[in-house]
């Protein structure tokens, strides 16, 4: 399998052999490995031309996915070690051993938590973000606990809080995700990875400061990706706003 090579968790392999998916586009060919090159002092922002229907949404599904894969394996191992030292501690001063805390997933809405993101897709419009949603969820198939999130206008505000709870990544418009930033039902600060998907439609939709606002309310992000169908002037500006100086292009 061609995506192999690539370097992805098997478990999005399997998604993407579901899929039929028998290589990568060339958009996925050239973004991929340079998403994913990670480590000390390395820029792997992306800035990448691209049109409907090359498989862009899956060149930059599929490296956030897997860095979160990533995190989330570190993250269980290190509660694992954790949980097994308690318990060896417990049966060493002859107590019972303790007991697992439960998930917190309720649904109950009065117990429900702000969801804290590790990755968030940015879309300019409802159809586009539920579209990108989708395909994340495709994608997430045989992934456990690796939870999507759509928050677009026109949601009941009920049902968004619901399917926040626990979510890993967010697909969001950016008004929508402003209002629930604000209301405290979404924390942006452990946000790693932003995309900005359709930049050029964007700005022509007027979500300029809606943008400035969520690149300040995600600062501490370690990547970032635009995706746009042209580079003119008003795209150029916008990623020297948002993107680390020497973000790669890909075109
Ligand atoms: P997009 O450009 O992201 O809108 O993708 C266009 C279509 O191509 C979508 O229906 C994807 O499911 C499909 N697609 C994405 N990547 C691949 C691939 N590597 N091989 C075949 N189809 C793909």
């Amino acid at each position: 399998n061609p995506f192999a090579e690539l370097g992805l968790a098997p478990e999005l392999l399997a998604a993407i052999g579901d899929l039929g998916y028998s290589e990568p586009t060339a958009v996925q060919q050239r973004a991929i490995p340079l998403a994913l090159t990670q480590g000390a002092g390395n820029i792997n922002d992306l800035m990448v031309s691209s049109q409907t229907g090359s498989g862009k949404t899956a060149a930059f599904l599929l490296p956030v996915l897997h860095t979160l894969l990533g995190m989330q394996h570190e993250a269980a191992a290190r509660d694992k070690a954790a949980w097994d030292a308690k318990v060896a501690e417990a049966l060493a001063k002859g107590e019972a051993a303790p007991k697992k805390p439960r998930r917190h997933n309720p649904t109950d809405p009065r117990r429900f938590k702000p969801a804290v993101p590790g990755a968030l897709v940015l879309a300019p419009t409802r159809e586009l973000a539920q579209q990108v949603a989708r395909d994340a969820i495709d994608l997430v198939r045989h992934c456990r606990n690796l939870r999507i999130a759509t928050v677009v206008g026109g949601m009941p505000y009920r049902e968004q809080i619901a399917q926040l709870q626990n979510a890993s990544l967010v697909v969001a418009t950016p008004g929508r995700l402003l209002d629930l930033a604000g209301s405290g039902q979404i924390v942006l600060d452990q946000v790693r990875f932003l995309v900005v998907d359709e930049a050029d439609r964007m700005l022509d939709l007027g979500f300029a400061d809606a943008l400035a606002e969520i690149h300040q309310l995600t600062a501490q992000r370690q990547q970032t990706m635009m995706f746009s169908a042209t580079f003119a002037a008003p795209i150029q500006q916008l990623a020297l706003r948002v993107m680390h100086e020497g973000g790669a292009r890909v075109q």
